[in-house]
């Protein structure tokens, strides 16, 4: 059955919208840009303008006043998860993904409940404690249950007494009743993206399977928050359609939710489209997204939705990504394998994975780059244990009161990671990182931030505030 068309995406309002500013004057644009350093978000027209930007005086505005949202707002906080690739089995046919059910070129392997353990082992070794799980849609005989079997799986696993905090979701849109079921295994963020909000397009990159269903995508996130799932992810797959297109779809989803919930999403991805076993389409995406305009999406974002984290995969080069930190970007996927089995057999194999990556560097190396420039690693886990979900959490960060705790908790989890799984070099550069961050923090939070930092010194984990 056919699921009813919503109306919140509107492609001819899009398509007026854009046209009217396809070539903002210099005023139009540094009104947007002033009225955005208020962090109050952005309207769909004042997206607009700002997409349409091409002067290269302007579009060094956007990003500079991008870096001053995401500094006021985040300071030099990056968040850091791996992917848990559970199963590579798939019904459906996206013509860009490896993992399409016709492709012949890849090995196909779903994780028993032992394997799914041991992957969540290696990962704690890595000294990861957050995790998205992810699969294709498909299931081994025991169908959904397996995915909150394997939900429950890493949250069982342990190595040394550390576990893995938050389980974030990134797999089919699912019926109320399993979203239910999937919140009640505890979960953190369901993510899901629309990879393109264009119709047409959807339809000739999605030709088997329920994928195909549009509606029945586009509406999932409606009936995650419906069945309590307080944090949900949105995301677009960058190179299908056009990118301003896809940007101004993706604002009136996110103004579609905050209309009905009171709350947007918790997370934006970005994935931009990389080559993938056995797809044409993915190595000749047919709306190329060049660097510069990869990265005025991320300024752009930032701007519009100020509260919302930008979440960039192991997809971009590790230039790419710390070029889009100053940005915007508030999380990032480090030391990733998107073949199941990955992790505990330490191979990046572009026979099960599902498409290529572009850093492949290890977590500790990812570690110390991001600390060498200053940013201080988190893994932190608090708000969602403390039950600082969605609306709660939106209250507390939109009057800027959420720092008291994330700076303190960032430095208290990254302590807890050099003390126990960096290397000596990456120790080193984070320890000097930490101190220099405490000195200079004033008031609550850097007593807090002491106080957290020397315990965790000491010994003990698992710190928050
Ligand atoms: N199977 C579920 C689905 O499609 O929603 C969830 C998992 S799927 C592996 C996660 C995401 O991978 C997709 O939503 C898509 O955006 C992304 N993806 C697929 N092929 C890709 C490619 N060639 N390059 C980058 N991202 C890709
Ligand atoms: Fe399957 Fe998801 Fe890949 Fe589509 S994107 S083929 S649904 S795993």
């Amino acid at each position: 059955m056919k699921t009813a068309t919503p109306t919140f995406i509107n492609e001819q309002a899009i398509h007026d919208i854009l046209e009217k500013h396809s070539q903002p004057d210099f005023a139009q644009v540094r009104d947007v840009l002033a009225k955005a350093s208020e962090m109050k978000g952005l309207k769909l027209e004042e997206v607009a303008i700002l997409s349409g930007i091409s002067d290269p005086t302007l579009l060094e505005e956007l990003f500079q006043t991008a870096n001053q949202i995401k500094d006021t707002i985040y300071g030099k906080r990056l968040v850091l998860f791996a992917p848990l690739y559970i199963s590579n089995l798939c019904a459906n046919e996206c013509t860009y993904c490896a993992f399409r059910a016709k492709n012949k070129a890849i090995v196909r392997k779903a994780l028993n409940q032992e394997e799914v353990r041991h992957e969540t082992e290696a990962l704690i070794k890595q000294g990861h404690k957050r995790v998205l799980l992810v699969a294709g849609e498909s299931y081994p005989k025991q169908g959904f249950q397996y995915v909150l079997d394997s939900v429950r799986s890493v949250y069982a696993a342990r190595h040394n007494d550390t576990e893995i905090r938050r389980v974030n979701v990134n797999v089919a849109p699912l019926t109320d009743e399993e979203f239910k079921l999937l919140k009640a295994e505890n979960i953190g963020t369901y993510q899901l993206f629309q990879e393109t909000y264009h119709r047409q397009t959807y339809q000739k990159v999605h030709i088997g399977g329920k994928k195909m269903d549009y509606n029945w995508r586009v509406t999932a996130l409606h009936r995650a928050m419906e069945a309590g799932i307080d944090d949900v992810g949105i995301g677009v797959l960058f190179g299908l359609y056009d990118a301003r297109f896809e940007l101004l779809a993706m604002m009136q989803h996110i103004f579609e939710l905050e209309r009905v919930f009171g709350v947007g999403p918790h997370t934006i991805s970005v994935p931009r489209m990389e080559p993938a076993t056995g797809s044409d389409v993915a190595s000749h995406p047919p709306f190329p997204v060049s660097n510069l305009e990869f990265r005025k999406i991320v300024a752009i974002l930032r701007l519009a939705v100020p509260y919302t984290g930008i979440i960039m995969s192991t997809r971009e080069t590790a230039k790419m990504r710390r070029e889009t930190f100053a940005l915007g970007v508030s999380q990032i996927s480090a030391g990733s394998r998107t073949n199941p089995g990955g992790y505990e057999e330490e191979v990046e194999d572009e026979v099960s994975g599902q498409f290529s990556l572009g850093d492949h560097r290890p977590l500790d190396e990812v570690i110390r780059d991001v600390a060498e420039m200053g940013y201080i690693p988190s893994f932190c886990t608090g708000c969602y244990r403390l039950g600082r979900t969605g609306q709660d959490f939106m209250d507390l960060a939109k009057p800027g009161a959420i720092k008291a705790h994330c700076g303190p908790n960032a430095l208290s989890s990254f302590m807890e990671y050099l003390n126990n799984y960096a290397s000596p070099q990456t120790y080193e550069t984070g320890i000097q990182l930490i101190e220099k961050t405490i000195a200079g923090m004033k008031g609550l939070p850097g007593e807090r931030a002491r106080k957290l930092v020397e315990r965790v010194k000491q010994g003990e984990k698992d710190m928050f505030c």
